[in-house]
């Protein structure tokens, strides 16, 4: 199986170099390629019984030899007439000389093409074609695999049938258990009927074993990255003083999920072991204070926390939080953010080195090279920050294995969550706090524009505010930029009396800090912007979202954007403006009318987007899939995972039975990002 393709017959350098441009290098790497899609040539047609369109195979003896008509300076077409018992037809190819040796009179062929017609005649275009009683790529289910420049079907197909014969017996990296327990086909049959099925059924069999392969080998591989991280040590904190005076400070009773999750992350603090802790919530579930609560922990026992977040408003917006919670309980709370002149920020360094900051928020600025921490001992992140192994090297070098705390607000299913963030403990706040009334959203025509205008402009009147957010067009630089420009004047003209802000990434830090200073104080009515505002940005009075272009976003952005507002008391609404769109768009319009429910409206979101568009796979870092799709074999996932556990809770892979697939998980951690 390790052996070089080179010398599959019909290989050489080559095409092992065009293989290789596609990741083949080895006879095992060339099996685990498999086909994209599959022809059915197993069903022969009669001559007689072929109809427009269809694309057959036909068994058929030549009757003419090849005429060479040249229509084009670079375009020759050959023709012939074949037949069988039943009738004759015309062959064409397309500048294709070899046909003219090979067609000969009498000689049998299998054609596989595409029927056409030309002058009312029906004529068969480009067929493929072999010699009667071959079999190699006619009669039969035939494999299409993605191709590259340098290789065409036939090589992969020829190389495929070769090599399956020049391997000989597979060995099982399966353990003999796990095939009965999950009902799943052996190695050799599988790999025969994955590249030359027999019938669907085999087929079917041997997809559902490589499928059940690939995930129980990702799922074991996170499995075993999770076990390394717990076995790292971490700080205790045990000392959990000052709860009752922190409690004065929070304006609200914490949800049954909030104190859920606030007992996990203790429970962590006192294992000994490093906290390594996903916590999952929609919107508006309020994962800052319980981040605020792990901070305080952390502060109380005498370490020091970095809070980051994705951006620089929302950092000043999370310290002036964490600084009101904290308020004359002693816990130190500072910003640092880019924007800051050198004096601010090397006047906020030398705190954190001192030990005089307890709580450090900032941006990714806060784990540069340059911030020497005093005593680190926790570490909280948002989503777009999950540590990579650098990361992870540099933030323990400014502490020693500092517990990490992830929040992310795109609630997914439990068992994509499994896949996504394997290497981590997940908690979920699956319950909003009390009193929230959902977002009433209308899917509206440009027609309405007047309407939704006139219904702005009498919230306004009675003190509410307005976010109306334009779609960043990545296509034409600069065109969201002029999107949002000519919003916003529009508003300023349509609405002389209000105050209009305007804010894009286009804009510096400071510049957009200012704007949404001014929204935040209510100084500013309504706030044209672009998909800045999208993350955890709170303004309570905010009543109103307008999302122009709404067919440009994915469902969980609206989502996320929508839960900006429906923060405070009032009623809150969120209108859709959509241009035109298909099917899926409307049914994206139609869900998010219809729910407020963040994991509701992702697994929407992901079978709306179907494989392929996976949300991004490659953004979370995941490995590519060879064969399974995250989201339609979910039944096979849950049954991988079930397995996974199963193998890993045992210890099972350091028994001898369970060797080569240990081998197999070796190679998943050695390929993928989100382990390393
Ligand atoms: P997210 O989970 O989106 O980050 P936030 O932490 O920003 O949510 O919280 C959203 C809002 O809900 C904030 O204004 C916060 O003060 C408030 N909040 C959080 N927890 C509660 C609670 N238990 N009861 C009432 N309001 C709460
Ligand atoms: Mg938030």
């Amino acid at each position: 199986m390790d052996r070089s393709i080179q010398y599959i017959k019909g290989v050489g350098a080559v095409r092992a170099a065009a293989f290789a441009k596609l990741g083949i290098k080895t006879l095992e790497d060339l099996l685990y390629f498999f086909p994209r899609t599959y022809e059915d040539r197993s069903e022969m047609k009669t001559i007689d019984s072929c109809l427009i369109n269809e694309t057959v195979c036909v068994r058929v003896t030549v009757s003419s030899a090849v005429r060479e008509t040249r229509i084009r300076r670079n375009m020759v077409i050959y023709t012939a007439y074949v037949s069988d018992d039943t009738g004759m037809i015309q062959a064409v190819w397309y500048n294709n000389k070899y046909i003219k040796n090979v067609f000969v009179p009498g000689a049998k062929f299998v054609l596989y093409g595409k029927i056409g017609s030309a002058r009312g005649k029906l004529q068969i275009e480009n067929p493929i074609y072999e010699r009667a009683g071959e079999h190699k790529y006619t009669g039969k289910i035939v494999p299409i695999y993605p191709l590259t420049g340098g290789l065409v079907q036939k090589n992969i197909q020829s190389a495929m049938a070769e090599t399956l014969v020049e391997v000989g017996e597979i060995e099982e990296c399966l353990p003999q258990e796990i095939l009965s327990e999950y009902k799943l086909r052996d190695i050799n049959y599988c790999m025969k009927n994955i590249h030359f099925p027999e019938s669907r059924d085999a087929y079917n069999s041997a997809r559902r074993r490589f499928v059940f392969e690939e995930l129980l080998a990702l799922q074991l591989a996170l499995f075993y990255q999770k076990h390394r991280n717990v076995k790292n040590s971490g700080y205790v904190f045990d000392n959990f003083s000052g709860g009752e005076e922190l409690k004065k400070n929070i304006p609200y009773k914490l949800t049954k999920a909030q104190k859920r999750v606030i007992a996990d992350i203790v429970g962590d603090f006192k294992s000994g072991r490093q906290m390594n802790r996903l916590i999952q919530g929609d919107v508006g579930s309020g994962k800052t204070i319980v981040a605020a609560c792990a901070a305080f922990i952390a502060a109380k026992n005498g370490y020091q926390s970095i809070m980051m977040a994705p951006t620089e408003i929302l950092a000043s917006q999370h310290a002036e939080e964490l600084k009101k919670t904290f308020s004359g309980l002693g816990v130190n709370v500072v910003l640092l953010v880019g924007s800051m002149s050198q004096k601010e920020k090397s006047f906020v360094r030398d705190q954190v080195q001192s030990g005089l900051a307890d709580v450090v928020v900032g941006t990714h600025a806060v784990i540069q090279d340059s911030v020497i921490y005093n005593n680190l001992g926790l570490v909280i992140a948002d989503e777009q920050h999950r540590f990579g192994v650098n990361q992870r090297a540099k933030l323990c070098a400014k502490g020693n294995n500092p517990h990490m705390l992830v929040m992310s607000a795109t609630p997914i299913p439990r068992t994509l969550a499994l896949i996504l963030y394997g290497d981590l403990d997940i908690s979920v706040i699956d319950e909003l706090p009390p009193g929230r009334k959902p977002v009433k959203t209308y899917a509206v025509g440009e027609s309405m524009r007047k309407r939704v205008y006139k219904f702005i402009g009498k919230s306004v009147e009675e003190g509410r505010q307005a976010y109306v957010v334009c779609p960043l067009i990545e296509e034409t630089e600069g065109a969201d930029l002029q999107n949002t420009r000519e919003r916003f004047e529009e508003l300023k003209r349509l609405f002389p009396d209000f105050e209009i802000g305007i804010m894009h990434g286009r804009m510096k830090g400071s510049e957009k800090e200012a704007v949404m200073e001014r929204f935040l104080s209510g100084e500013v009515s309504i706030l044209v912007c672009t998909t800045v505002i999208e993350v955890g940005v709170n303004v309570p009075n905010a009543g109103i979202m307008v999302i122009e272009n709404a067919e440009r976003f994915g469902l969980s952005q609206l989502h996320q954007l929508r839960g900006r507002v429906g923060r405070g008391c009032d009623q809150a609404y969120c209108i859709l403006f959509c241009l035109g769109g298909g099917e899926i768009t409307k049914k994206r319009m139609e869900t998010m009318c219809s729910s407020n429910d963040g994991f509701y409206i992702s697994e929407q979101d992901l079978s709306l987007r179907g494989p392929g568009d996976f949300f991004g796979t490659r953004q979370h870092g995941l490995p590519d899939m060879k064969i399974a799709n995250l989201f339609s074999d979910t039944d096979i996932l849950k049954l991988a995972q079930t397995a996974a556990r199963h193998i890993s809770d045992n210890g099972l892979l350091d028994t001898p039975e369970y060797a080569p697939l240990k081998k197999r998980v070796e190679k998943v951690i050695n390929r993928a990002e989100i382990l390393n």
